[in-house]
C-alpha cells in the first residue's frame, strides 16, 4: 500500500493531496502548486481597490466621462454615480466563494465622497472580510453634447414653408412633434450627439436647427411623407475643422403643398365644379362638391393644379332642406339671406337629413360632405 503525500513548495510542510478535478480546474490555472494555508494566506489579498477614483461628470446632463468618451449612466445623483464607479474598480480574488459586500457612502464635501466598503466571504472553508474606503472625486465638467447645446451648435436647419400660403397651424405643430420625436428614437438608441438646438417660428413658417445633417433629412422626409410637398437641399461651407476638412451646414427647404385636406378649390379652365380636397400627396385628389365624383390632377400639375381657394370644411354653415327636387338638385336655405335656393345635389348628399353643411363663395352654395360622423384622417 503506497502512501502519496505532497508537500508545500514554499515552507515544505505536507499538504493533503488534491483530488484530480481540482487540479484540473480551468478558473483556477496557477493551482497546480498547492501552498499550505500558512502560506497561502501570508499572500492573500481579498479585496483588490485603487486608492482614489477621479470621475468626471457633466453637469447639466449627468453624463460620465469613461474611456475617451461621454457616456450616459442614468444615475439619479453623483453618490449614484460614486456607488457605480466603485463598484467597476474594485475586484475580488478569485478564490472566495459566497463574497457579500456593501457600500457606505459618506459625502465629505460638494465634490468627494468617501466609500467604505465591506466584504465577506470564505476561502479555504475559512470566513474572510475586509474593509477598504476609497474616495470618489468628482470633477464638475461640460460634456461635448452639452457644449454644443450651450454654444447654440447647430449642423443643419430645417424649413418649413408652404406654396402660395403659410403653414397651418397642425403642419407646423406636427413638425416640432416630429423633430423632437426624431431626436428622442436616436437618444434611446444612445446617440448623444441627437438634439434640436433652437426651433423658431417666422413669418412664412418655421426654422428647426437640428445638430446633424441626419437628423434634417429625417424630419423634412417625414413632413412630406406625411402632407407633401418637396424638399430641397442646399450646403453652405461654415468653417473648416481642425483637421482641415471643410464643415459643411445644409438646409433643408420643406415646400408643403399650396392646398391642404379640407380645402375648397376652383380649378381654373374647368367646368366641373368647386373640388374639396382630400390630399395633397402625390397629385392632388378630392371629391367635387357639385356631383360627389372623385377627382385626381394630372401628373403634370402634380399637388399644385392651377386654380383659386374658395374656402375649408370650417368654413361651412348649417342650412336647412327645404326639399329635393331630383336626382341632381336640391332646395336648401342661404344660411345668410335664409332665402330658398336650388344648388347641385351631391352624391354624399343624405336625403333623410334637415340639414347639411354648406359653403357659400365666390362660387355659389355648395352643399359638403358632413364630416361629422367621419374620422378626417
Ligand atoms: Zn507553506
Ligand atoms: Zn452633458
Amino acid at each position: 500500500m503506497s502512501e502519496s503525500r505532497a508537500f508545500c513548495p514554499r515552507c515544505g510542510d505536507p499538504v493533503p493531496e488534491r483530488s484530480a478535478s481540482d487540479a484540473n480546474d480551468p478558473l483556477r490555472p496557477g493551482a497546480e502548486v498547492e501552498l499550505c494555508d500558512a502560506c497561502y494566506f501570508e499572500d492573500f489579498d481579498f479585496v483588490d481597490a485603487p486608492d482614489r477614483i477621479d470621475v468626471r461628470v457633466c453637469s447639466r446632463c449627468g453624463a460620465v466621462h469613461r474611456g475617451n468618451r461621454w457616456v450616459d449612466v442614468g444615475a439619479e445623483d453623483y453618490t449614484d454615480i460614486a456607488i457605480e464607479e466603485v463598484s467597476e474598480a474594485l475586484g475580488v480574488h478569485v478564490d472566495v466563494e459566497d463574497v457579500a459586500w456593501q457600500i457606505d457612502p459618506e459625502q465629505v464635501d460638494q465634490n468627494t465622497i468617501r466609500m467604505h466598503c465591506y466584504f465577506t466571504g470564505v476561502v479555504r472553508g475559512t470566513p474572510v472580510e475586509e474593509q477598504v474606503t476609497v474616495p470618489v472625486k468628482i470633477a464638475r465638467q461640460t460634456c461635448t453634447r452639452c457644449g454644443r447645446i450651450a454654444g447654440d451648435y447647430y449642423a443643419s436647419i430645417v424649413q418649413i414653408r408652404a406654396e402660395d400660403r403659410t403653414p397651418t397651424t397642425e403642419e407646423i405643430d406636427r413638425a416640432k412633434e416630429i423633430a423632437n420625436q426624431i431626436v428622442a428614437d436616436m437618444e434611446a438608441t444612445g446617440d448623444r450627439n441627437a438634439f434640436v438646438t433652437e426651433v423658431g417660428e417666422t413669418d412664412d413658417g418655421l426654422n428647426v436647427k437640428v445638430s446633424t445633417n441626419k437628423i434634417g433629412k429625417k424630419i423634412s422626409n417625414k413632413m412630406i411623407e406625411e402632407f407633401g410637398g418637396t424638399v430641397n437641399d442646399a450646403e453652405t461651407l461654415v468653417t473648416e475643422d481642425e483637421d482641415g476638412n471643410e464643415v459643411y451646414r445644409v438646409t433643408f427647404a420643406v415646400r408643403l403643398p399650396p392646398y391642404t385636406p379640407g380645402d375648397v378649390i376652383d380649378l381654373a379652365d374647368d367646368d366641373g365644379g368647386p373640388v374639396l380636397v382630400r390630399s395633397a400627396r402625390g397629385n392632388l385628389k378630392g371629391v367635387r362638391v357639385t356631383t360627389g365624383e372623385r377627382y385626381e390632377a394630372s401628373y403634370e400639375e402634380g399637388n399644385s393644379p392651377e386654380a383659386r381657394r374658395l374656402g375649408d370644411l370650417e368654413d361651412a354653415a348649417e342650412a336647412t332642406v327645404v326639399t329635393v327636387e331630383d336626382d341632381n338638385a336640391v332646395q336648401v336655405l342661404d344660411p345668410e339671406t335664409f332665402q330658398a335656393k336650388t344648388v347641385s345635389r351631391p352624391d354624399y348628399f343624405d336625403p333623410g337629413v334637415e340639414t347639411v353643411p354648406v359653403l357659400k363663395s365666390r362660387a355659389g352654395l355648395h352643399i359638403l360632405p358632413d364630416e361629422g360622423d367621419e374620422s378626417n384622417d
